[in-house]
C-alpha cells in the first residue's frame, strides 16, 4: 500500500496530509502560514513523522511550473512578500528526496473535482475559488493547463456595472479586474462592511453576481468548460448560485444553443473544502506514476 503525501499551501496556512491509494486520508495537520523557511520546516517534520512515497503540492501562486526553467517549482512574484522568488518545491525535494509534484491551489482543486467531485467523468472543467483573492485552475482534454504560466483568472479584464460604486477597484496592478471588483476585499471597501455581514438580500449580491457571471462567459466561450465549479469563502452565501445562473444566461444572450440550463453547468464543488488539498494528494499520485 503506497501512502501519499499532499499540501495545501495558502498564505494563511498550511494543510498536510497522508492519503492511501484510495485517497482516504489518514492523518492531517494545519499550520499557521509563518516565515517561509520556519514554515517549511515544520511541513518538513510532519513528512518525517508521517512518512509518505510521493508528495503532491497545492500553492497559491504564482509558480514557476516549467519543468526545464532554473527556478521549477519556486513561488514567483506573489504579493505576499516574504514568498517572492522562495524554491519551496526544490526545498521539499531535497529534504524529503520522494517524487514531488506541484500545481496552482486551483488547478489542484479542479483535478480532484474532475476526478472524484462534481464534475466526474467529464475531461473538461473549471474550479474557480473566490475569496481573499480570485483564480482558476482549468482542466481541459483531461490535463491541468500550464501553457506560458499557469491561468491567472482573477485579473481578466470585466466591464465595470454603470452603478457601481467603486469601478475603479482594488487590484494594486490592474485596478478593476476581476479580483479588484469581486473578490472578498473589494465587496468589504465597496460596503464598508466584511462580505459575511451583508445580508442575502443585500444589492451586493446582484452587483457580485453580474461581475461573476462576466466571468462564467468568458471561461465559455474560451475554454469550453462542461462545469464551472465556484468555491471560496465568499461563495458560501449560496444566494448567490441562482443569481449567477440567471445572469449567465442573460449574457450569452441565447448565442451558445447547447447551454439551456446553466443551473448544471455552474455548480458548487463537491469536496469543498479539501478540493486543494485532496488535488495535492492527487499530484503526488500522478508523480510517483510517472517515476513508474
Ligand atoms: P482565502 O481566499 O484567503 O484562502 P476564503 O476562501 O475563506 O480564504 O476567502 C476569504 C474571503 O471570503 C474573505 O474576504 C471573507 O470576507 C470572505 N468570506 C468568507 N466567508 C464568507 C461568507 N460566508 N460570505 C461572504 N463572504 C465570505
Ligand atoms: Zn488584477
Amino acid at each position: 500500500m503506497k501512502r501519499y503525501g499532499g499540501i495545501e499551501a495558502g498564505g494563511t496556512k498550511m494543510v498536510m496530509a497522508v492519503a492511501d491509494d484510495k485517497m482516504n486520508i489518514l492523518c492531517r495537520e494545519s499550520i499557521a502560514t509563518g516565515a517561509p523557511d520556519a514554515t517549511l520546516e515544520r511541513m518538513i517534520a510532519f513528512f518525517r513523522g508521517h512518512p509518505v512515497d510521493a508528495l503532491g503540492v497545492a500553492s497559491f501562486g504564482p509558480l514557476d511550473l516549467k519543468k526545464d526553467s532554473p527556478t521549477y517549482g519556486y513561488i514567483t512574484k506573489t504579493p505576499k512578500l516574504d514568498w517572492v522568488d522562495y524554491p519551496l518545491l526544490p526545498l521539499l525535494k531535497a529534504a524529503l528526496d520522494v517524487p514531488c509534484e506541484l500545481d496552482t491551489d486551483v488547478n489542484a482543486a479542479a483535478l480532484c473535482e474532475a476526478k472524484m467531485g462534481v464534475a466526474k467523468g467529464l475531461k473538461n472543467c473549471m474550479y474557480v475559488t473566490i475569496g481573499t483573492g480570485i483564480g482558476a485552475g482549468v482542466y481541459c482534454e483531461g490535463n491541468l493547463v500550464h501553457g506560458l504560466m499557469h491561468p491567472e483568472w482573477g485579473h481578466i479584464p470585466v466591464a465595470p456595472r454603470k452603478d457601481d460604486t467603486m469601478p475603479e477597484g482594488i487590484c494594486p496592478y490592474h485596478g478593476g479586474c476581476l479580483e479588484g471588483l469581486a473578490s472578498g476585499p473589494a465587496i468589504e471597501k465597496r460596503w464598508g462592511k466584511s462580505a459575511k455581514e451583508l445580508a442575502p438580500d443585500h444589492p451586493a449580491w446582484q452587483l457580485e453576481a453580474h461581475y461573476l457571471a462576466q466571468m462564467c462567459v468568458t471561461a465559455l466561450m474560451t475554454v469550453s468548460p462542461e462545469k464551472i465549479i465556484l468555491g471560496g469563502g465568499v461563495m458560501g452565501q449560496r444566494q448567490l448560485f441562482p443569481m449567477i445562473h440567471k445572469e449567465t444566461m442573460r449574457l450569452l444572450g441565447g448565442y451558445l444553443a447547447c447551454v439551456k440550463d446553466t443551473a448544471s453547468l455552474i455548480v458548487p464543488p463537491a469536496c469543498y473544502p479539501d478540493s486543494g488539498l485532496v488535488g495535492a494528494l492527487l499530484l503526488a499520485k500522478s508523480a510517483l506514476e510517472e517515476m513508474g
